[in-house]
């Protein structure tokens, strides 16, 4: 057993949520007879994302399989990457650990040198991507009416992303290639329509392969020509759609929640323009691109227009409008620090 499982077999997670003071828990059945704890949402202490401090609460942690989700954010991960979330390399020194661990704590030390080798994304440790055989996709190289005819997405958006299929389990397959590598695919139901035949509504929208690296990569990142512009979208269908759109040079951070890494690869090209879906985790998600790259790449961000994202359009000349007269970096910036100062 590698230390990383050995520490995450021994992570408790009512300890867990005791240790960082957990707010308004309560207990209820989650699937196969687990138990989710419901609570206030730990990272909004370290990432503010709710409007009330999430006195309602948001976040859910399931017990025995040690998984954390925020559904306002959209963010979940298992309890390792919550605390890794919630310390930096920093405050780590700190951390009672051992109170968190069922068992022996004697190894304690190592554990501490593991989170913190988990925390450290420069290490080759630290991330293994998956690699799957490109030959898995073609039996899922039909596409659907779904994709066709509800959400716009023409034949090139599907050569291009490569997008494919399920009909065993009735589901949209988006294949995710990064390094040349075929890393995993996300899923996506479809609704039930009359003459769609076998389609159920299908919870969740969205599954994933196992380890599916979603905060180390972004989505369509090989397809960008690295020397130009680049769009930053929240969800691969709106790539798709861009596509469809005839709009090349876009990429998917997977949603509104935007890692250390992803940041990383985005400040390599030389202009970058924020297209987040128009909601507050999107909102949310637009600021810390921002703050994050204006510094390192030229910046801006699409204008708001209220509930209508990417994926809602149809109009090349409408989106590449949009496009061009997105905001810059320091105007926004601006605006926020106005809006603050009106609050306070
Ligand atoms: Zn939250």
């Amino acid at each position: 057993m590698s230390l990383q499982s050995d520490l995450h077999s021994r992570l408790d997670a009512r300890a867990v949520l005791e240790h960082y003071g957990a707010q308004n828990c309560r207990d209820q059945a989650g699937p196969d007879g687990t138990t989710e704890i419901i609570h206030s949402c730990l990272i909004e202490r370290v990432e503010p994302h709710h409007n009330n401090g999430d006195q309602n609460p948001s976040a859910c942690l399931n017990v025995e399989k040690k998984l954390y989700v925020c559904y306002a954010l959209g963010w979940g991960g298992d309890l390792l990457r919550l605390i890794q979330k919630m310390e930096n390399a920093d405050g780590l020194g700190d951390l009672e650990l051992g109170g968190m661990l069922t068992g022996s704590v004697k190894k304690a030390d190592d554990l501490r040198a593991e989170i913190l080798k988990l925390m450290d994304r420069s290490s080759p440790d630290a991330v293994e991507l998956p690699s799957y055989s490109e030959a898995i996709l073609a039996p899922w190289m039909v596409s659907h009416p779904y994709m066709r005819d509800e959400r716009g997405i023409g034949q090139s958006a599907h050569e291009a992303l490569k997008l494919g299929y399920d009909p065993k389990i009735n589901r949209i397959v988006f294949p995710h290639f990064f390094d040349g590598k075929l890393v995993g695919w996300q899923t996506r139901a479809i609704p039930s329509r009359p003459g769609w035949p076998g389609t159920t509504a299908q919870i969740p929208k969205y599954k994933n392969t196992p380890g599916f690296p979603k905060s180390e990569t972004l989505y369509a990142y090989d397809l960008v020509a690295r020397n130009r512009r680049v769009v930053v979208v929240e969800s691969p269908m709106s790539v798709a759609k861009a596509y469809s759109l005839g709009i090349g040079n876009v990429v998917a951070t997977f949603g509104a929640k935007v890692t250390d890494t992803q940041i990383q690869l985005l400040r390599d090209f030389p202009e970058v323009i924020v297209w987040f879906d128009d909601d507050p985790a999107g909102r949310a998600g637009e600021r810390n691109l921002v703050q994050s790259l204006y510094r390192h790449t030229q910046t801006s961000a699409v204008a708001p227009e209220e509930g209508r994202d990417l994926g809602d359009y149809d109009d090349p000349t409408a989106v590449r409008s949009t496009l061009m007269n997105s905001i810059p970096a320091t105007i926004i910036l601006a605006d926020y620090a106005r809006a603050e100062r009106y609050r306070s």
